[in-house]
């Protein structure tokens, strides 16, 4: 039956070398749609066309095959979407905000409402949430209770145009049937924000399955003054992807020297929940 099969997907950023970090996401997204008889999409999170970079996108495709993180079908990249549907979907939960990014800060950071009921007409568009905690389960960490309104009510669109994230992956993962989710644990307290948003296309969310978050040996994100563990950087280094997955896959529970030696043994609730201190390769 077409509409059982697991939909999983590669979703990357075209902003920034992939690194390690990633490619951990990567993997358990991989093994957790192949170990399912699943599909695999791919598609290209160039959103922000402020930091979309052509080239990084063209150096990403070559890590994924390096290392043999394949795909079924690539679906359209965001910049050809169209996110206008979603938006009117959701018209009567939103409401335009001109509160400058230096306002809420000076406020105390969490955006209080302050435009909420004020019937502006032009601004950044903002998702009134309803009040409370969000609970959805995750397929490694278990039942969690979230708070979305930590955040204040999240953007969907910016004053500029661009979509924000979170709208951009619900209508995604919405258009494109995707199942299962599997990323980063840093998006963890993202997928509240998103589970409203299901509910409010009422539409049935994937289930969702966060891997270790890998970081350095600051305890920081990977980020660009890491470009050391950037995966072209270990490969120009002399590096072979039986290296890259004697490192990656423990994290997972796993071990092996290929995502196929992996594959049977892949059991999301054996991956570590991190994070992962990278201190020296
Ligand atoms: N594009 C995001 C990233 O590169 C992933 C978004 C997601 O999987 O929801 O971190």
């Amino acid at each position: 039956h077409q509409s059982m099969q697991v939909t999983g997907r590669l979703a990357p950023t075209p902003s920034g070398q992939l690194h390690l970090g990633n490619i951990c996401a990567f993997a358990a997204a991989w093994l957790s749609a192949r170990s399912q008889q699943g599909r695999l999409l791919l598609r290209i999170e160039d959103l922000d066309t402020t930091r979309a970079r052509p080239a990084v996108e063209a150096d990403q495709r070559h890590d994924l095959e390096w290392l043999g993180l394949t795909w079924d079908v690539e679906t359209p990249r965001q910049q050809a979407r169209d996110y206008e549907v979603v938006r009117e979907r959701l018209s009567d939960r939103t409401y335009f905000c001109r509160c400058t990014r230096a306002q809420i800060r000076a406020g105390g950071g969490t955006y209080p409402g302050t435009c909420r009921d004020l019937g502006l007409t032009a601004g950044t568009l903002r998702f009134r949430l309803p009040p409370g905690a969000v609970a959805f389960r995750d397929r490694c960490w278990g039942e969690r209770r979230i708070d979305p309104g930590r955040f204040g009510d999240p953007v969907l669109q910016r004053r500029d145009g661009i979509y924000s994230y979170n709208l951009a992956v619900v209508a995604d993962d919405w258009r494109d049937r995707v199942t299962e989710v599997v990323r980063g644990a840093d998006l963890l307290d993202f997928t509240a924000v998103q589970m409203r948003l299901w509910e409010a296309l009422g539409a049935p969310p994937p289930t969702w399955l966060h891997a270790p978050l890998v970081v350095g040996a600051n305890g920081c994100k990977l980020s660009k003054s890491h470009n050391g563990l950037a995966i072209a950087a270990l490969r120009a280094a002399g590096w072979e992807p039986a290296r890259v997955w004697q490192l990656i896959l423990p994290w997972l529970g796993l071990a092996g020297e290929s995502l196929a030696d992996a594959l049977e043994l892949f059991q999301p609730e054996q991956m570590r929940r991190g994070p992962i201190v990278l201190v020296d390769l």
